[in-house]
């Protein structure tokens, strides 16, 4: 194992969704590329956002695309517990640190005295008020304090927090694997809390702590992130951890399909698309389509999820998980952000379809054929979806566009019936019924042979006469070749089928011909 190990740390306040998973996706390519680690780690130090279910769905989601973490949770590892709920005593000796060495402070502001600053400050024209050097003098903390009051409010169990002590006017840079170099300067940094009242980290304090022990050489993460950055740089070095500041690499945002900013949950409902991998039900009652419910394939999510942001250099588009693993690097990442776009991710699973084994397909859209009632056998399954794939853009389209092979349809397509069907082909139209019918070995070549055969001996047309046998049989002009599905369907129902729509091919024609006289 490569001591490359690089960790994707979302924190349970919802369902995960694309965008998420895309961060996630580019964690386990990085670590699979150079035989590493990945690991998740769940982030729910702020318990006023923790929503039940938001653990599971991620793993189950990680699981369900083929990108299960090798450290986490539910897989356990050497550097556990994976959720910082579980590691609170850890964070405590690192805080201590920090303010043993002057570089953290005790700070005993209440609520009002925070927002008192605020106010007094937007009076001065100051519009983004911020706790830091040139403020925190004025507030009640242990570099404010007489040394005895600080004392006296820590012994009688007075709440704070603790906050990073910032030093204004200096530069602090680092290296993005995505964006080069980063600038930024401390006077724009404020004093972050580094611990809560209630006794939990923040996600800084966790993070960098965690990152740490868990010995992360990659932090990836989405944009979002870059403006923490410098505050995390600044912790490992008041740490004396600056030997082991990770790798950083901040992701191009997800942008919606139209129009300006981020691809956001409520984006799915207004375009009609997925955004989420799988189903949520939200706690408040809504329900979240996830792809996979949408038929697609998780193959073909990760591989259209790798190219939002992504590209390989190459023309190639299609990759296994291995070939995107072995193409993946965060330098082909672009700085822009990525637009999503929906078509191509139903392209990706098209292809993903047509080239996918039959058995596998069947077993895929099983459990749907059943909860339709259909009763068919796993051979006549794989054999429909040798036929159907082609047609399909998800593995919905089996079922909604394939009725026909489990039942006997609707006439659909009544117009091309009036159109094309003729009544004095109507003895023809029987002949051919019949001549199908007395083959002895139904297959799609005999067929094709015996009905083509009648056809030209006749001098009919194809015209005339394979559109109403296509019609007949499964109702619609749309559909895998003729002959292959009616062998498929096979003889007796194929031959009921095309007796009883030849006598309602005959009424829809009678009342085309009344509907004329009238007019
Ligand atoms: N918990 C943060 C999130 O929810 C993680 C950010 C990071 O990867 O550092 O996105």
């Amino acid at each position: 194992m490569s001591d490359i190990r690089v960790r994707f740390a979302p924190s349970p306040t919802g369902p995960l969704n694309i965008g998420g998973i895309r961060t996630a996706l580019y964690d386990y390519l990085l670590a699979k590329k150079h035989g590493g680690t990945f690991i998740l780690r769940i982030e729910d130090t702020d318990q006023k956002r923790f929503v039940e279910g938001a653990e599971d769905y991620v793993i189950d989601a990680l699981h369900w695309l083929g990108i299960a973490p090798d450290e986490g949770p539910r897989a356990g590892g050497d550097y556990g517990p994976y959720r910082q709920s579980e590691r609170k005593s850890t964070y405590g000796e690192y805080v201590q640190k920090l303010i043993n060495s002057g570089h953290a402070y005790y700070a005993f502001d209440s609520h009002e005295e925070l927002e008192g600053m605020r106010t007094r400050l937007e009076r001065q024209g100051i519009q983004r008020a911020k706790y830091d050097a040139s403020t925190r003098m004025d507030m009640r903390n242990s570099l404010s304090l007489p040394e005895s009051e600080v004392k006296e409010l820590l012994d009688s169990n007075a709440s704070y927090t603790v906050r990073l002590k910032v030093t204004p006017g200096e530069t602090i840079s680092f290296v993005d694997e995505i964006r080069d170099k980063v600038s930024f300067s401390s006077d724009e940094l404020d004093d972050k809390i580094l611990l809560k009242t209630d006794g939990m980290p923040t996600y800084h304090m966790a993070n960098i702590v965690d990152d740490y022990l868990m010995k992360i050489s990659h932090v990836i993460r989405g944009e979002e992130w870059l403006s923490s950055t410098p505050h995390h740089i600044l912790l490992y070095r008041a740490l004396g951890l600056e030997d082991h500041i990770p790798k950083f690499a901040h992701l191009p945002l997800l942008l919606k399909p139209v129009g300006k900013g981020k691809l956001s949950k409520r984006d799915g409902a207004k375009f009609g698309f997925p955004v989420f991998p799988m189903e949520w039900n939200n706690p408040d009652g809504e329900v979240y389509e996830g792809f996979k419910e949408a038929g697609f394939l998780p193959e073909a999510i990760i591989n259209f999820l790798a190219f939002l942001g992504w590209n390989p250099g190459t023309e190639q588009e299609i990759f296994t998980n291995a070939g995107l693993a072995e193409a993946f690097s965060l330098k082909q990442v672009s700085k822009g952000g990525a637009r999503f776009d929906f078509d191509k991710a139903k392209w990706f699973n098209q292809q993903y379809i047509i080239h996918m084994n039959d058995a596998k397909l069947a077993e895929l859209i099983s459990q749907d054929v059943v909860d339709a009632g259909y009763d068919v056998s796993q051979e006549y399954l794989t054999k429909f979806c040798g036929l159907m794939k082609e047609r399909a853009v998800t593995l919905k389209d089996f079922l909604s566009a394939g009725s026909f092979f489990f039942q006997k349809p609707e006439i659909i397509d009544e117009k091309t019936i009036r159109k094309k069907f003729k009544l004095e082909n109507e003895n023809h139209i029987q002949s051919i019924i019949e001549t199908v019918f007395v083959i002895e070995d139904y297959t799609t070549q005999n067929i094709e042979t015996a009905v083509k055969n009648y056809i030209g001996e006749n001098e009919l047309g194809f015209g005339a006469i394979l559109p109403i046998l296509r019609i007949g049989v499964s109702g619609t002009m749309k559909g895998p070749d003729l002959f292959s599905t009616m062998e498929l369907i096979g003889k007796a129902e194929v031959d009921e089928r095309l007796r009883s729509n030849l006598v309602r091919f005959k009424e829809i024609k009678l009342i085309q011909k009344e509907n004329q006289a009238d007019a």
